[in-house]
């Protein structure tokens, strides 16, 4: 199709076999050769520990895992001191609800989601709720999948002390106007934390733009590494946050006769020693993404969704969720066929997708289904996957009468 603007970057990927169609990358994606290389490069010739270490080497490594810092940083716009290394975006979020959460809400309190979130932008609230007393308010989305965002306004009320939204869904693709919502947040009082999971691969972010007061997203997601990803928080924020582990390096000074005092964020919350190569990797990511550019890679996705769901609509019984400028992701269903069989059958053909609930129970629920069907796009897909996953449609057809 011709509005598919060609990215051409397939063969540099090497877990992307000629003839496997691989649209599972709202899961997690391929990594290309460039992170690949940074990777092991950092640990065949630079590793060493950071922070502690007197020796040059250990200095040099310092110096790349905060140079990593910065760039992945800069992906969100944001500067190098408002961001925390973590283990992912569900730990991001579990270090807010912790540690902002605990030292900020209480008994009353309410905390507004959205009917569409991933369970880990579900499950910490529901904990923090929990020890807190307080409670939790979940705003309706619109008949295309998107957060309802007039819902939302007429709901907040100076009680809600936190709004917690995805900026892009990860069952639908349908995107936030995260600045409007975080209008409404800080109009009553609230402060917001956006999950861009699912937008930073593709999305150019800007969190000061977009007026946000946490930011929490996985590297394994932006064609990086597993086992890393961030927390962004607003300037002086994170400075009044208790810490959310203890250990080595949040430290100041530690006594057993006059007790612990903390260092500075962003170092406060990252206890231990942290996933040193995981960072290199993820500045490695940081680069390639920004020098494809995001907005291509949006524009690209883009023309890809709109192919497929074209070429979907026109197969009786089957069900398209979501909006049609959806950011990379396809969700549906056919009548009277189980997602897992479908996958099954796509995956015979060659096409990898995702069946199952996304970890979305409750917008499962909401659209009364157990599972979805899920082809999600990144920079390497092309019209052929779209066609492999179409034609793959058709033999499930044949298959099941
Ligand atoms: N939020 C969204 C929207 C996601 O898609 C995901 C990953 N499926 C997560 C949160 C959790 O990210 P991670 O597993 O990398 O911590």
């Amino acid at each position: 199709p011709a509005n598919i603007a060609p990215l051409d970057v397939k063969a540099q990927f090497p877990g992307i076999p000629e003839g496997w169609h691989y649209l599972d990358s709202a899961a997690t994606a391929q990594k290309p050769q460039a992170v690949i290389d940074a990777i092991t490069n950092a640990y065949a010739h630079d590793y060493a520990t950071v922070h502690r270490g007197v020796y040059e080497r250990s200095a040099a490594m310092t110096r790349s895992y905060e140079a990593a810092r910065a760039a992945v940083a800069g992906l969100v716009g944001g500067d190098p001191e408002g961001l925390v290394f973590t283990r992912g975006a569900t730990e991001a979020i579990n270090l807010v609800a912790a540690s902002w959460g605990e030292a900020n809400l209480n008994e009353g309190d309410r905390i507004l989601l959205s009917r569409l979130e991933h369970h880990s932008n579900i499950v910490p609230w529901q904990m923090l709720a929990e020890r807190t007393g307080a409670v939790i308010d979940v705003c309706p989305i619109t008949a295309d999948g998107r957060i309802d965002l007039s819902a939302l306004e007429e709901m907040l009320s100076e009680h809600h002390k936190l709004v917690a939204l995805s900026h892009v869904s990860n069952v639908f693709g349908s995107t936030l106007d995260v600045r409007a919502a975080a209008d409404m947040a800080h109009k009553v009082g609230a402060k917001i934390l956006i999950d861009g999971c699912q937008a930073v691969p593709r999305l150019d972010v800007d969190v000061a733009a977009l007026g946000v007061d946490f930011y929490a997203f996985s590297a394994h997601k932006c064609y990086g590494p597993t086992g890393v990803g961030a927390l962004w928080a607003q300037p002086g924020l994170l400075d009044h946050m208790p810490p959310y582990q203890g250990g080595g390096a949040m430290i100041d000074r530690v006594s057993l006769e006059d007790g612990t005092t903390y260092a500075p964020a962003p170092a406060r919350f990252e206890a231990g020693t942290p996933h040193i190569v995981g960072a290199v990797g993820f500045h490695a990511a940081a680069d390639w993404l920004s020098s494809l550019g995001r907005e291509a890679i949006h524009n690209h996705e883009l023309g890809l969704v709109a192919f497929a769901r074209e070429e979907l609509s026109k197969i009786d019984g089957l069900t398209l969720y979501g909006p049609d400028d959806s950011a990379g992701i396809v969700s549906f269903n056919m009548d009277g066929v189980h997602g897992h069989d479908v996958a099954t059958i796509l995956d015979d053909a060659g096409v990898a997708v995702r069946a199952g609930h996304h970890c979305a129970q409750p917008l499962m629920d909401y659209l009364g289904v157990s599972a979805t069907v899920r082809a999600s796009f990144a920079a390497h897909s092309d019209p052929s996957d779209v066609s492999a996953l179409v034609e793959g449609i058709y033999k499930v057809k044949r298959i099941f009468g």
